[in-house]
């Protein structure tokens, strides 16, 4: 309940009087919302929410059918209360910059309150000299770095929204997050704050794993959490979306693993019914992430980028978006249970 409470922000709109647009050949929800001028990624969930009869696969348009508009403040929008004699307090929503997400998204506005007194680690799998798996796309080369380091930029920037102290372990200068299919492959992630990542791959990990404890140390006694997310799962010939794991030994590891799980679970059923959402939830203690750090953490495999169906789901970036959203959601969801 609580968590809905969080979310309430969104809810301050009548449904009947929301204005409506006919998607046009091509059109997708991002870019549809984009065009009425509503912050896409603020109103997205509102609009699935509204429009969730009318989506094929629970993120995709059909041409031609009309779609209701969820109203939000825009980007820059100050709320002023301009009747000062009522208590009600002045409000304005103040947003701050963050350059890391890219010029586009840069700017991240509160949505609530809710993570406040919370240190998150986010760490994307690979990077650097290391692609991770690569796949071919359309003649393209495509690396999972860059999609595990979109995903987690998209979750970042949903945490910070919360309120939370967020720690971006790998870190590309450059790139922010990106609306294409193809994300261009590069070598210039560097691990927190500005390290070069080495080739090999125990040197790589020990590094990613020693700027997490040391972070940790320095916020000891504050509530403190760690996602990992790959796109590389090796569930080969299994038909599974995503698998979540933790420490056999961490309880707080268990719990978070599990929430983002559930919440999985629960979105699927919600906007998915047609499909069965397949995802394990296990420990696995031999992964060397999860065995050396400090925090309780997840480990996300988002599917695996070699594997055309997963492609096609990690691909899109409305999809990619709502993967954060849902990741952020189970997050909210753990916190709140705490
Ligand atoms: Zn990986």
């Amino acid at each position: 309940m609580l968590f809905i409470l969080c979310n309430g922000i969104h809810c301050a709109y009548g449904q009947d009087s929301l204005p409506t647009i006919v998607a046009q050949k091509g059109d997708g929800i991002l870019s549809l919302l984009r065009k009425q001028g509503v912050n896409p990624h603020e109103a997205y969930d509102d609009f699935i929410a509204l429009n969730m009869d009318n989506l094929r696969d629970s993120v995709h348009l059909y041409e031609g059918r009309s779609y209701k508009i969820p109203q939000l403040p825009m980007d820059t929008v100050a709320v002023v209360d301009s009747i000062q004699k009522q208590s009600t307090k002045i409000k304005e929503i103040k947003g701050k910059e963050y350059s890391i997400f890219g010029k586009k998204y840069a700017l991240v506005l509160p949505k609530s309150e809710c993570l406040k007194e919370t240190v998150y680690y986010l760490v994307s799998g690979h990077g650097g000299p290391d692609p991770g798996a690569m796949a071919m796309y359309r003649g393209k080369s495509i690396a999972e770095d860059e999609y595990a380091y979109d995903i987690t930029l998209r979750l970042a920037r949903e945490l910070i929204a919360h309120g939370a102290k967020v720690h971006i372990i790998i870190r590309d200068p450059d790139d922010g997050i990106r609306d294409d299919r193809i994300l261009e492959i590069d070598r210039d992630e560097v691990n927190y704050p500005k390290e070069t990542i080495p080739l090999n791959q125990v040197a790589r990990l020990k590094q990613r794993v020693e700027a997490v404890n040391q972070l940790y140390l320095k916020n000891k006694g504050k509530y403190q959490r760690l996602i990992v997310t790959h796109v590389d799962s090796r569930s080969k010939g299994q038909n599974i979306d995503v698998f979540f794991y933790h420490h056999e030994k961490s309880k707080n590891g268990k719990k978070l693993a599990e929430s983002i799980h559930k919440t999985f679970q629960a979105k699927y059923k919600k906007f998915q019914p047609n499909r069965t959402y397949s995802g394990t939830f296990g420990d696995r203690t031999s992964l060397y992430m999860v065995k050396k750090t400090h925090p309780a953490m997840a480990y996300i495999e988002i599917g695996n980028i070699r594997n055309k169906k997963d492609q096609r789901r990690i691909l899109d970036p409305d999809n990619r978006q709502a993967l954060a959203k849902w990741i952020s959601e189970g997050i909210l969801l753990d916190y709140e249970g705490e």
